[in-house]
């Protein structure tokens, strides 16, 4: 009998163990397999509502298809300012914020040399495919890595990670340190090119899709709407007087022709036109198929970013025919983007997040048109005025730089002047106070030294506060305002959520159908897709997986 029940026992256990290590061994077989190809498409200053405005007039292969196949977090937002799209794109593939990724702006002061540095200048490397200056570029001044750059330690290099836009930094910071390559626009010889960092000279199969002059097919086209214009009734009528017109033609209204720049060889205009995104959607394609991406059995990685809709959007804001017609023709460019994919490497063999590095500000002239408090601030004023002060209080005025709503003081004449940093940050940031047109400031040693509630407004200036790279004083405008350099058009990188929103959208392998109203952080999106592939996060991670894609409904 006592035998008998150890016999029991000790079968219970050993199906017990059998049933648990099956089970393991189950997932660990699922787990095993890895998509074929990952690819991260970032659209440029792409506002969250966009998705819903233009809804009805979109193919069903385009957005439709991420909404209704894919999966949506429809609360996600920049946990940092500025929200600019260098920070924007680094933040993304390196799930990380400025404080710790260094890529605080587009363009900074640098404190060492006293120039302005821009996001992904390098000197010290040589252009490929190109001349020009365009060329000089690298991802030097980003401090950590990117999916991609886990992807190519982890695989040993095997995996294959590339990058493609029309913006320098939009193609050099989500592809990182050790990718193959990254490509982007010269709009001066009208092809894409690289830099040594990442190759010696450009691969046969982009050599041959800069061959065929695409830029100069599309232009000559001129640009009209894709619709009939009357049936644009998400956007107001096209003549506004605060858009921004194009290359010195006198109203800001259709049709855009091209002919006198076509002649004069000046390919920069494609990127404030609907065709830098379908160029950009053909290099890509290229890419997967001159780079053979998903076809071996390590994962491959593709970032794609569309710069045109920030060109465009800036010149005429979110309300505008242009604007409502460029992501109309995205659209399109996105569906034949996905077949492609489809035909290439498989449906389901591939996955796809889709999101954007900043949002937009409405126009302030279109908002007061609606009684709404809104304007335009002259930084450039203010700073005169701070200098003057600082000097009738300290005989100096004490500021190097200003720039994105940062003022720079000169420490080496605050010590030689025997004062105090902190007291010279207090007076500074009290007379900015006073000034129209400042509704905020903050001292860096504050930013320093005190800790904020997550996602409060200080928290987020924190995250984007770089302590080597940072400014002394830091001010923010009131919301709805913009520096007074855009006279007419709009802008972006404030920490309202008009400039954080935006939208994402996973599709393809490993994803469920569904949507979340959950908060998600931009730098969730790295760590999501690491886990999903299973392997480390970016090194200066600071993000986590996004909870409600891995439970089972
Ligand atoms: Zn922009």
């Amino acid at each position: 009998m006592k035998l008998h029940f150890i016999f029991v026992i000790r079968f219970s256990v050993l199906l017990l163990f059998l049933c648990i290590n099956t089970k393991l061994y189950g997932q660990k077989e699922s787990n095993l397999k890895k998509p074929k190809l990952i690819v991260g498409i970032v659209v440029d200053q792409m506002r969250y509502d966009y998705v819903f405005r233009y809804w009805d007039k979109f193919s069903a292969g385009g957005f439709k298809r991420l909404m209704n196949n894919g999966f949506f977090c429809k609360n996600t937002n920049y946990n940092y300012v500025p929200t600019y799209t260098g920070p924007g794109h680094a933040s993304i593939f390196t799930g990380s914020f400025p404080a710790v990724h260094g890529i605080i702006a587009n363009e900074w002061y640098d404190k060492k040399t006293g120039k302005m540095n821009y996001c992904t200048d390098d000197a010290e490397v040589k252009p490929i495919g190109t001349e020009n200056s365009t060329g000089l570029m690298s991802p030097k001044n980003l401090l950590v890595t990117t999916i991609g750059d886990e992807l190519r330690l982890n695989s040993i290099q095997q995996s294959k990670v590339i990058a493609v836009s029309l913006k320098d930094r939009a193609s050099i910071l989500p592809a990182g340190h050790s990718a193959n390559a990254a490509y982007w626009f010269d709009g001066k010889n009208g092809n894409f090119i690289s830099s040594s960092h990442y190759i010696n000279q450009l691969p046969e199969w982009l050599i041959n899709f800069n061959a065929k002059k695409l830029p100069h097919q599309y232009l000559e086209k001129s640009w009209n709407t894709i619709l009939p214009i009357v049936n644009y009734t998400e956007s107001t009528s096209d003549e506004q007087e605060y858009e921004l017109s194009p290359n010195g033609k006198e109203k800001a209204i259709f049709p855009y022709e091209y002919t006198k720049q076509l002649k004069e060889g000046n390919y920069e205009i494609i990127r404030a036109t609907p065709y830098g995104n379908t160029l950009t959607k053909d290099v890509a394609i290229a890419a997967i198929k001159g780079e053979q991406l998903g076809k071996s059995n390590y994962t491959d990685m593709l970032c794609v970013s569309f710069s045109s809709t920030d060109y465009v959007g800036h010149s005429f804001g979110p309300k505008s025919v242009e604007i409502e017609d460029t992501y109309l023709r995205l659209d399109l460019d996105l569906q034949q983007f996905f077949i492609e994919l489809d035909q290439q490497v498989g449906k389901g063999n591939y996955l796809v997040f889709l999101t954007a590095d900043h949002g937009a500000a409405e126009v302030p002239a279109y908002l007061k048109r609606n009684k709404i408090p809104a304007g335009l601030v002259d930084e450039n004023e203010i700073e005169k005025k701070l200098k003057e002060h600082l000097f009738s209080t300290y005989g100096d005025s004490l500021v190097l730089n200003c720039s994105n709503q940062q003022v720079f003081l000169n420490h080496t004449k605050i010590k030689e002047k025997k004062l105090d940093l902190y007291s010279t940050q207090n007076a500074t940031a009290h007379f900015l106070l006073e000034q129209n047109g400042v509704a905020e400031t903050y001292k860096a040693e504050d930013l320093k030294n005190q800790s904020f509630v997550k996602n409060s407004f200080k928290a987020l200036l924190q995250n984007g506060y770089h302590f080597k790279r940072s400014g002394d004083v830091l001010f923010r405008f009131p919301v709805a305002y913009f520096d007074a350099i855009m006279k007419k058009g709009t802008t972006h990188g404030a920490e309202f959520s008009y400039d954080t929103h935006v939208p994402l959208f996973f599709m393809g392998w490993g994803i469920k159908k569904g949507s979340t109203v959950e908060s998600v952080d931009i730098t969730d999106i790295a760590p999501t897709i690491c886990t999903l592939l299973n392997i480390p996060f970016p090194n200066g991670c600071v993000g986590n997986p996004i909870e409600d894609l891995f439970e089972e409904d």
